[in-house]
C-alpha cells in the first residue's frame, strides 16, 4: 500500500460528523443527568408499585401499564404496547429435605420451564457430576432412577463472561437426566455468592418447551451443593426428597412497550435503547432489569428535555417483555419491524444491573469501528477504559444484529451482577443510586451523539 493511499483510507476511516461542538454538548448533557436522580426513582416506582413480574402473568401486564402511564407523565410520544403470545410457568410449591443419613432441609428454587414433581414429590438416591459434561458422558446406569446433582462452580469475572458457561447446566441438565431415565435434576445454583439463595433461571426457551420436557429440575444454594458433597465424601449413599410443583398454561400474553422522541430532520432514521420490563418472581426485579428501565427512561428524558423542538433521528425506547424466559420480547419486535430494521441507525440494551460502566463497545463491521467508536468519546472521558469491537448490544438485541442492526455495548462492571441474580434478594437496596446516575449519564452522552450526527455505522 502507497503512504498516500494508507493516509487516504484512515482519514476515511476519521470521517464523522460528531463535531466538538455537538460533543461539548453530549459531555453537558451527561454531567447534569448525573446530578439527578430521575434513573433511581423510576427504579424505585417500578420495584415498589409492581414489584415481581414474570413473563406472561397478570403482573407483567400490571408492569406495562405502569410503564405506558410513566412513558406518558414524563412526555414521551407515540407510547404504545406491542402484544404477542406465549405458554406461561409459574411456579409452586418447592422444598428439598435430605432423608438419608442426615436428615435436614435444603435450600431450591424450581428452574422456569421445569414439569412438576407432582404434590408427593420424588425420592431417590442422589448421584453428583462435578460438570455437565461428566453427566452426558456418564453410563445411563449409574443416573437411572436418581436424582442428579450437576455441581460445577461459576466463574467470577467483571465482564460476566463465567456466564454463558455456567448457564449451559441450568440449560440443560434437566433434558440430560430425562434421557438417561434419572428421576430430577438438581444444579449448583448459576451464581457466584456464598449466601443461601438459590438462583433461578429459565431452561429452554419457553417457546419451546414440550417434548422432550425433562425431568423436574431445580437449582440449590451453593453452601447446600457444598453440604451435599461433604456428606458424599463420607458416604457411599444419600437420599433426597424433592418437591416442586409448577404449572404451565400454553396460551398467554406478554408485550413489549414503546416510546419515542420524534426525529426532527430525520424522523425514520431510528436510534433504539432498550432494557426488560419483565423479571423473575423471586426478588422485585431491581438489579435484574429494573436498573435499565431506569437507565434508559431517564437518559431519553434527558435529551428530551434539552432539545424541545427534537434531535435530528428519532430515539425509540423498548421495554421488551419476557425476555427472561427466552427473549422472546426481542424476537416480536424484529418480526414486528423486519421492514424497518434497515433504518435502524444503532441499537443496545442496558441489562448487566447496576455497576458503573467500564468500557465502550462496538459491535459493526470492521470498518465502523472508528467512528461508531465517536459515539463512546463522551464515555470514555468518564473514566471507560479502550473496547473492543465483540459488544452484543444485550440479550434482547439478538435479532436485530442478526439482522445487520449496528450495536454498542455500555459495558458496566459485573462484578457482583451474578451475586444476586435471579434471586429474592433482587431488590432495589442493592441498585447505589451514585453508580445508577453515572450510567444515566453515560446513555445521555450515547444517544444524543448517536441521534444528531449523520453518520452510518452499517
Ligand atoms: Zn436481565
Amino acid at each position: 500500500m502507497t503512504p498516500a493511499l494508507t493516509l487516504l483510507l484512515s482519514l476515511q476511516a476519521l470521517a464523522q460528523t460528531i463535531s466538538p461542538q455537538l460533543e461539548a454538548r453530549a459531555a453537558l448533557l451527561a454531567s447534569q443527568a448525573e446530578q439527578s436522580n430521575l434513573g433511581y426513582s423510576i427504579v424505585e416506582s417500578l420495584t415498589t408499585e409492581v414489584g415481581p413480574r414474570l413473563a406472561g402473568t397478570e403482573a407483567e401486564e400490571r408492569a406495562r401499564n405502569w410503564a405506558v402511564a410513566k412513558f406518558e407523565s414524563m412526555g414521551f410520544a407515540n407510547v404504545r404496547v406491542e402484544t404477542f403470545a406465549l405458554p406461561v410457568w409459574e411456579r409452586g410449591v418447592e422444598w428439598a429435605q435430605i432423608t438419608a443419613p442426615y436428615p435436614q432441609p435444603l435450600v431450591v428454587t424450581a428452574l422456569g420451564g421445569s414439569i412438576s414433581t407432582g404434590p408427593d414429590g420424588v425420592e431417590g438416591e442422589l448421584a453428583s457430576f462435578p460438570s455437565l459434561n461428566a453427566l452426558a458422558t456418564a453410563p445411563a446406569e449409574i443416573v437411572k432412577g436418581k436424582i442428579i446433582l450437576v455441581d460445577e462452580v461459576m466463574t467470577r469475572t467483571q465482564d460476566g463472561s463465567g456466564y454463558s458457561v455456567a448457564a449451559a447446566k441450568r440449560r440443560q441438565a434437566a433434558y440430560i437426566a430425562e434421557e438417561k431415565g434419572a428421576l430430577a435434576a438438581l444444579i449448583r445454583s448459576v451464581g457466584t455468592s456464598s449466601h443461601r439463595f438459590a438462583h433461578t433461571g429459565q431452561m429452554r426457551r419457553v417457546t419451546e418447551v414440550g417434548e422432550p420436557q425433562g425431568v423436574p429440575a431445580a437449582a440449590i444454594s451453593a453452601p447446600d451443593a457444598d453440604q451435599l458433597q461433604r456428606i458424599l465424601a463420607a458416604h457411599s449413599s444419600l437420599r433426597l426428597r424433592l418437591v416442586l410443583t409448577p404449572e404451565r398454561r400454553p396460551a398467554g400474553v406478554s408485550g413489549n412497550v414503546i416510546a419515542e422522541i420524534p426525529g426532527r430532520e430525520a424522523p425514520d432514521e431510528i436510534v433504539l435503547i432498550g432494557a426488560h420490563l419483565d423479571s423473575w418472581d423471586l426478588g422485585t426485579g431491581a438489579v435484574d432489569d429494573g436498573a435499565g428501565v431506569g437507565i434508559v427512561m431517564a437518559a431519553a428524558k434527558a435529551v428530551m428535555d434539552a432539545m424541545p423542538n427534537g434531535p435530528r433521528r428519532t430515539i425509540r425506547v423498548v421495554l421488551f417483555g419476557a425476555e427472561e424466559v427466552g427473549v422472546v420480547g426481542g424476537k416480536a419486535y424484529a418480526e414486528a419491524y423486519a421492514n424497518e430494521l434497515a433504518n435502524h441507525i444503532v441499537a443496545s440494551e442496558s441489562d448487566f444491573g447496576a455497576g458503573r460502566i467500564w468500557r465502550f463497545n462496538t459491535g459493526v463491521v470492521e470498518d465502523k469501528v472508528q467512528v461508531a467508536q465517536a459515539l463512546g468519546s463522551v464515555v470514555r472521558s468518564m473514566g471507560a477504559g479502550p473496547g473492543s469491537n465483540a459488544a452484543t448490544g444485550g440479550p434482547d438485541m439478538k435479532y436485530l444484529r442478526e439482522a445487520g442492526v449496528p450495536v454498542v455495548g455500555l459495558e458496566q462492571n459485573g462484578w457482583d451482577y451474578f451475586d444476586l441474580h435471579h434471586t429474592p434478594n433482587d431488590t432495589l437496596d442493592k441498585i447505589d443510586p451514585q453508580d445508577l446516575a453515572q450510567n444515566v449519564a453515560a446513555w445521555t452522552s450515547f444517544i444524543y451523539l448517536a441521534a444528531n450526527s449523520e453518520d452510518s455505522y452499517r
